[in-house]
């Protein structure tokens, strides 16, 4: 396979993954036919919508973040991409999602473009706290220090991403060599213009994913067309650090 010929031989790599990679755990992505945005109305993650109706986008938040995506496991392409972080050919892991799978299978270097469900924020005072789902029971959840009401430490729609995540994830970019581009339609802004920043400082952006992407025909250099869980294990073989 050309691409782990193009892995053996690049310094740095860095994993830029979305919603795609997760899709063998389980968890959907939004749009497209089976998404969640077929299931749910998005507006309750309006960051506006969530001040005004607290409660509302409380209960659906719980309903598909905490308790839907809570029973989701790593699949083999998170566990591969782990493996290859301990082989020594992975540098860091950038993800836009926000559900801790990465973490879950063992990488360490990851950056969360989009936060993520494992911490809250308080919105008056600011403190951070885990979300332990005791916390959870009775919607919505307030801060414990002042009473303030807490918001998942994900990024909602009409928020700025976060600190530190943007920067470490611009720098990774800068300095890659090689990005391995996984399950993402490279749609949602402003985390689809990291690949472009990786190719105009020299990478070989190297993509997977069963369908064509805006990325496929402009910037791609390697296609590894079909889904992320099989791609990633034959990868991991070819690598031998499965
Ligand atoms: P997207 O929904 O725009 O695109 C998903 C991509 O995954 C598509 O290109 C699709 O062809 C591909 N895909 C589908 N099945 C796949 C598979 N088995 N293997 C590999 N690829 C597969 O997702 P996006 O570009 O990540 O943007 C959506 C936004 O919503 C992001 O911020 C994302 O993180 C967030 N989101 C996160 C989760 C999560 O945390 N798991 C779930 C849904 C959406």
């Amino acid at each position: 396979m050309l691409a782990a010929d193009a892995i053996r031989s690049a310094e740095i790599i860095v994993a830029f993954t979305g919603a795609g990679i997760s899709v063998e755990s389980g968890i959907p992505p939004f749009r497209g036919a089976g998404g969640l945005w077929e299931r749910w109305d998005p507006s309750f993650l309006d960051i506006r919508s969530f001040y005004a109706q607290p409660q509302r986008s409380w209960q659906l938040i719980w309903e598909i973040f905490y308790d839907f995506f809570g029973k989701a496991k790593p699949n083999p392409a998170h566990e591969v991409l782990a493996a290859m972080e301990r082989a020594g050919f992975l540098h860091a892991v950038i993800t836009q999602n926000i559900d801790s799978l990465h973490q879950d299978a063992g990488s360490h270097v990851v950056h969360e473009y989009h936060g993520s469900c494992r911490l809250l924020t308080c919105t008056r005072c600011g403190r951070r706290e885990g979300s332990a789902i005791k916390r959870l029971g009775n919607l919505p959840p307030t801060c414990i220090a002042c009473g303030g009401l807490l918001k998942p430490d994900f990024v909602f729609f009409g928020e700025g991403i976060p600190e530190p995540a943007a920067t470490d994830a611009s720098r990774a970019v800068q300095r890659c060599n090689l990005l391995l581009v996984i399950g993402t339609s490279g749609e949602v802004m402003p985390a689809c213009s990291l690949p472009y920043v990786a190719k105009e400082r020299g990478a070989t952006i190297v993509e997977l994913n069963p369908e064509r992407t805006v990325y496929t025909d402009t910037i791609t250099d390697i296609f590894l067309h079909g889904s992320a869980g099989a791609m990633m294990t034959e990868l991991g073989e070819l690598l031998e650090v499965v």
